[in-house]
């Protein structure tokens, strides 16, 4: 070959190589459909040739549970029906540039239990697992439009292999070996120039308490040797509502937690309680404790034109990632187990409202008034370390309930 052709040769790879950076070394392949019967649900197995991210979800008339997965070459076999499983057909194909998708026809209204990618493992290959149950028809409609997995199917990848995200492959390849540590973070309310809520008892300041409580919150977990936990302000600093939010998701946190101790126009109401995100609140004491939280920036001096957003967006948003029913979970959990460790609780310990801090559209979070310092005996209680030790202890207990529920669904 001459110098001159080889030079040439050379010039067209390197063009190649301009317009084509990311061709795939392969496409994903999916090799086989595996279902496992089991009682409570219907596990259905993929097997790929790599980990990928993907996303899943449930449609009515007619029943059908639908996988995106970057484009991929479909080797399977033998795809038989199986009625047990309540599986009638498949399908598959390109859905659009970059993206394939498989539909499974059900027999039934069906949803998805958890659904997740379980990279190779001894004599496994890399697998997508969806665990899909039977659900009453009015049950559907609470699942519709939710979606798990986190492909984004209008920006697919150029390569599955590489697409699957790196945080998706550390936490599954650390859940397979069961030693990944989740991240909490804990969000002390208020601090510096905020005091919150002024205690029933001489000097006792809201963020001052709920310092406390968030700090031997953090020992405990620490100490568990469970978790790795973050504190969005471990000192009386003001942090806007807005920046705790973006401080949990850039810290990649598995749950938020907002520690709080708070006061009430009705002096005798005590108790600890829950807090979730919605739209409307629970009730009328609800939405005046969430607009009082709320005030957090304004009384600190923010501009709030910039921290306006669209509640009912972020709502939606929460719903398809299925982060609100992790938040519910969780909140259910705390308001079972506080009263164990001897915590007093509100009645309807675990209620909903429209807290600007529980916002983030992918972190489970939960806000904890820990007591109201607008009862004098509550704020009492609160100045001991007695007492914010049982608090403490029944955190624990629901962050470790949570926890072991989120491993169990993650098993094989
Ligand atoms: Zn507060």
């Amino acid at each position: 070959m001459s110098l001159k052709l080889v030079s040439r040769f050379f010039v067209i790879f390197a063009l190649f190589a301009m317009f084509f950076p990311f061709m795939p070394a392969h496409a994903l392949e999916v090799k086989d459909v595996r279902f496992g019967i089991h009682e409570d649900k219907t596990r259905i197995v993929l097997d790929m040739d790599q980990a990928a991210d993907f996303q899943s979800f449930v449609l009515s008339d007619p029943y059908r549970l639908v996988v995106d997965l970057p484009r991929f070459t479909w080797s399977v076999k033998n795809f038989t029906a199986n009625d047990e499983a309540g599986i009638l057909a498949v399908r598959q194909g390109a859905l659009k540039p970059g993206v394939s998708r498989i539909v499974f026809d059900l027999s039934r209204s069906m949803s998805i239990r958890s659904a997740f990618v379980l990279p190779a493992k001894g004599q496994k290959g890399d697998r997508l697992v969806i665990d899909i149950a039977r659900i009453g028809v009015d049950e559907f409609k609470q699942f519709k439009g939710q979606i798990h997995g986190n492909l984004d199917i209008n920006n697919p990848p150029n390569n599955a292999g590489q697409s699957y995200s790196n945080k998706s492959k550390s936490k599954a390849n650390a859940a397979v070996k069961n030693d990944y540590k989740p991240l909490v973070v804990i969000d002390p309310g208020h601090g510096g120039v905020d005091p919150g809520a002024v205690g029933k008892e001489a000097g006792l300041l809201e963020k001052d308490v709920v310092l406390k409580l968030a700090l031997s919150l953090r020992d405990a977990l620490v100490k568990s040797g469970r978790y790795r936990v973050k504190m969005t302000r471990s000192t009386d600093v003001f942090i806007s509502l807005r920046g705790r939010v973006k401080f949990a998701r850039d810290a990649g946190a598995d749950l938020f937690v907002s520690i709080h101790a708070d006061s009430i126009g009705n002096k005798k109401v005590r108790g600890a309680s829950v807090y979730t995100l919605s739209e409307k609140a629970s009730d009328k004491q609800t939405a005046a404790l969430a607009a009082r939280e709320n005030k957090a920036d304004l009384i600190a001096g923010i501009d709030l034109s910039v921290e306006d957003q669209d509640v009912v967006n972020i709502l939606v948003d929460l719903a398809r990632r299925d982060t609100m029913n992790q938040s519910k979970f969780f909140a259910g959990k705390l308001a079972t187990v506080l009263p164990k460790e001897g915590v007093r609780t509100l009645e309807h310990t675990h209620r909903y409202a429209g807290f600007a801090v529980l916002k983030a559209p992918d972190i489970p979070s939960v806000l904890v008034e820990a007591g109201f310092m607008s009862n004098k005996n509550e704020a009492r209680m609160l100045n001991t370390e007695t007492y914010r030790n049982k608090v403490v202890s029944g955190l624990k207990r629901g962050i470790n309930a949570y926890f072991d529920q989120v491993q169990k669904n993650q098993r094989e």
